[in-house]
C-alpha cells in the first residue's frame, strides 16, 4: 500500500497515512486537531530507500493524546 502524505491547512501538522490505492482519495481528518481541510502532498511511496523501521508511520489507535 502507497503511502501519502498530507497536510493540514488548520495546524499546518503533517502526517502520513497508509492506505490502499482506491481509497486514496477518501476524506482525510487531520490527527492532530481532526479537521478535514488537509491537503494532499506528494506521496512517500515506502520512503526513498534509507527508511527500513518504519515503526512511527503507524499511530497507536488508542493513544488519545493529552486532554
Ligand atoms: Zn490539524
Amino acid at each position: 500500500m502507497p503511502i501519502y502524505e498530507y497536510q493540514c491547512k488548520e495546524c499546518e501538522a503533517r502526517f502520513d497515512l497508509l492506505r490502499p490505492m482506491n481509497a486514496s482519495d477518501d476524506e482525510v481528518k487531520c490527527e492532530f486537531c481532526g479537521s478535514t481541510e488537509v491537503s494532499k502532498l506528494l506521496s512517500a511511496f515506502a520512503a526513498t530507500g534509507t527508511v527500513s523501521n518504519s515503526g512511527s508511520i503507524k499511530s497507536c489507535p488508542n493513544y488519545n493524546g493529552f486532554t
